[in-house]
């Protein structure tokens, strides 16, 4: 059967790739084999201000140009909610801080998304003398709903295999690849940390990074925003809340550890001062390139071979724009970004 695509891995990166080829009208089929969960696992949020020094993302503004129309437009086709806007409270340590929030909110840049002010905290369980900076116009994709959703819709349409896509099995012929009973003139790699078999790709610097979140409950907290503070704190409805994260470096293992578990309760414990139970806990790993930037582009010898991977800690905001970034360089042979080439770790 010849198809346009193949593509391997169906996280974030691969969904919107795959959803860039059907808004092209191009065959293809996806290979996917739940070896890695980042995307699933992911807190989901949206956020352009990084909250630690309150500066810029990179590019935050003309990702989020692509990403929540992309979103939108995904709810329209699935017919599923997956955008949930929501304010964070960012809980000040100091009047440094709160004179800092104010020296960024003179920045241009952050206009629409920081209000000039200290927000008093009237929550009784939450421990925040110092107040709150709130930043707006954020949200959360529901990332695990959409990738169901979009799993569902693409078995539905005969496109998704649910395999280990195996390397051995893959001919490189002039033009094309030949997999299985497949011919295809392009094959797009998408799988995260689960980058590391490729043999075509597994050079590539990563600086992978394992997350951990906990789900809580707890009845009386009545939070409607994301609370940041040393963990975020995050609405899930009905009194559930998400807790976290970790950041590892060292564990490659997929399952949730006790470490983890007791670091996010202790430091859940110094910003709230109410009763809640642990219900449950998840870890993934974040495909984090070396220099912090995405990583796309061709193979340097085998054209018909393309990855699009690093997305790194904030994967919502950058798979919409890349995605089409790599779309019309294997199309139209735009060339890409150098700072997000993977030719800049080669030569
Ligand atoms: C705890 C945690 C919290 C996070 N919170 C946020 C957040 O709030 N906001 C945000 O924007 N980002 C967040 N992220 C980061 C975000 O999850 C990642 O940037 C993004 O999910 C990476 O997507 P990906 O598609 O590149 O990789 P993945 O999600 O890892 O997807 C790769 C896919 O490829 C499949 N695969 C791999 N190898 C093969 C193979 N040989 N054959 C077939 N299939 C294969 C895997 O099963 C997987 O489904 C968080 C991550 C973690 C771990």
């Amino acid at each position: 059967m010849n198809v346009d695509y193949i593509i391997v891995g169906l996280g974030l990166a691969g969904l919107a790739f795959t959803e860039e080829l059907e808004r092209n009208h191009k065959s293809y089929v996806v290979f996917e084999d739940n070896s890695q969960n980042s995307s699933l696992v992911a807190g989901g949020v949206y956020n352009p201000v990084i909250l630690k020094r309150f500066t810029p993302v990179w590019d935050a503004l003309d990702q989020l140009k692509s990403a929540l129309p992309f979103y939108q437009s995904l709810e329209k086709k699935l017919n599923t909610q997956f955008d949930f806007p929501i304010d964070i409270y960012r809980v000040f340590t100091s009047i440094e801080e709160q004179n800092n929030w104010f020296n960024a909110c003179d920045k241009p840049f952050f206009e629409k998304y920081m209000i000039a002010e200290v927000v008093k905290n009237h929550n009784e369980y939450i421990n925040a003398p110092f107040g709150f900076g709130h930043i707006t116009n954020t949200g959360k994709i529901d990332t695990k709903a959409l990738l169901q959703s979009y799993r569902n819709y693409l078995v539905e349409k005969n496109k998704l295999f649910n395999e280990s896509f195996d390397y051995d099995s893959l001919q490189l012929e002039n033009n094309e690849v030949v997999y299985k009973n497949f011919n295809s003139k392009q094959i797009v790699f998408c799988e995260g940390y689960g980058v590391v078999k490729n043999p075509f790709f597994k050079s590539i610097p990563l600086k992978e990074a394992k997350g951990e979140l906990l789900t809580i409950h707890a009845p009386e907290l009545k939070l409607e925003v994301i609370i940041k503070s040393s963990v975020f704190i995050m609405p899930l409805g009905d009194s559930y809340y998400k807790i976290g994260a970790t950041f590892n470096w060292t564990d490659k293992t997929l399952h949730p550890t006790k470490e983890a578990k007791e670091e996010l309760i202790k430091k859940l414990n110094k910003v709230i001062t109410v009763d809640y139970k642990v219900v449950g806990q998840s870890a993934g790993i974040r495909p984090t390139v070396k220099d912090r930037r995405p990583i796309l582009g061709r193979h340097s010898t085998y054209k018909q071979l393309a990855i699009l991977n690093g997305l790194g800690t904030r994967g919502v905001m950058l798979a919409p724009k890349l995605a089409k970034q790599l779309y019309d360089c294997l199309e139209n042979n735009k060339e890409l970004d150098a700072v997000i080439n993977i030719n800049r770790f080669e030569g």
